[in-house]
């Protein structure tokens, strides 16, 4: 099969990779309908963070389910399926109390790499939720949001605490930024700050249901926020960057008894311990447990109440994945989809 691989920064290539395997009898090998670069895939793109190359790429996936190991009891050959970025078992205490992306048994997806033809996927009975039937072509994107960056802002959104009437801000606009503003109006914000100076995402981010657009950063954004909240701050803060600048940014927006979720898979972030004390700000996030939240995600896709796949701007054959790099990279595109 074909599959996308990491050499080094900047050199992603696509090449022959050995067919995938039943290797324990939990496993399962999906065909991939679909498959996407992640922005989290930058970061060893860009040399921020070391290469063990070669690496295979990719931990986003929705497919057509090829074969199953004897344990497999409820996904079977022929089923559509979704998964999220951990394969979890879904039955330990820790998957059972919501956070199945630290399950004791996860595997990262990362390490099989999703960019591919096909892919094995452990735990299959808990890591993957099967459609009613296979959906039309038009749901596919919108399915393959779930696996990674719907379910990580919709966690980011309830990890903030987003409720009804309140005010969010959301620090980022990646796929993960704008989805987290899908999720703050579903979970019925009343006000919801985005924070973003590209033109094509203030648009997307007002039609998933942003009423205010802020351009401004750090302290100056910090300051906006507390302008358009009568100088207390937000309710709740999203944050999808993962930056010092951008957590310090989202701690500072919040208001004392606010919430910050933070969703951005942080790089060199380290918390003033004083400033935490005095702010009174509830801090919440990690690695999103998408697998809590996927039967619902995909209700909601499937009966077209949200459409969440509109993140991709950019459509590529799998062969050309290195443009779909180059294209995110350059923020020319928010996220490039895959169709192997
Ligand atoms: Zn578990």
């Amino acid at each position: 099969m074909r599959g996308v691989i990491l050499h080094a920064p900047g050199d992603v290539r696509v090449e022959q990779r050995e067919n995938p395997k039943v290797e324990q009898p939990t496993d399962a090998i999906i065909r991939l309908a679909a498959t996407c670069v992640c922005g989290s895939d930058l970061w060893p793109y860009r040399g921020l963070e070391p290469v063990d190359g070669p690496a295979p790429m990719g931990h986003e996936y929705v497919g057509v389910v090829e074969e199953v190991g004897g344990d497999v009891q409820t996904i079977r050959a022929g089923q559509f399926v979704i998964g999220s970025f951990f394969a979890s078992d879904n039955t330990c205490e820790i998957c059972q109390a919501g956070y199945q992306s630290s399950c004791v048994h996860r595997v990262p997806m990362g390490s099989i790499g999703t960019q591919a033809e096909l892919a094995r996927i452990p735990l299959a009975d808990g890591t993957l939720v099967a459609t009613s039937q296979i959906p039309s072509d038009d749901l596919v994107p919108s399915l393959l949001a779930a696996s990674d960056v719907l379910g990580t802002g919709w966690f980011g959104a309830v990890a903030a605490d987003v409720q009804p009437g309140k005010t969010v801000a959301v620090i980022g606009d990646g796929a993960v930024g704008l989805l987290a503003v899908l999720a703050a109006r579903q979970l019925g914000a009343e006000r919801i700050i985005a924070m973003s100076r590209h033109e094509p995402r203030q648009k997307l981010a007002l039609e998933f249901g942003a009423t205010d657009i802020v351009t401004d950063r750090g302290d100056e954004g910090v300051a906006a926020v507390r302008e358009l909240t009568n100088g207390l701050g937000a309710h709740s803060v999203i944050e999808a960057v993962g930056t010092q600048e951008s957590m310090l940014q989202a701690i500072r927006s919040a208001r004392p008894g606010g919430h910050v979720g933070y969703v951005g898979v942080a790089h060199g972030v380290e918390l003033p311990g004083e400033e935490l004390f005095f702010s009174h700000v509830h801090l919440h996030g990690g690695p999103a447990p998408v697998r809590r939240f996927l039967p619902d995600l995909i209700g909601l896709i499937w009966n077209r109440a949200i459409d969440p796949g509109r993140v991709f701007d950019l459509t590529l054959p799998l062969d050309q994945a290195d443009e779909g790099y180059r294209a995110m990279d350059e923020r020319r595109a928010i996220k490039a989809l895959l169709r192997p």
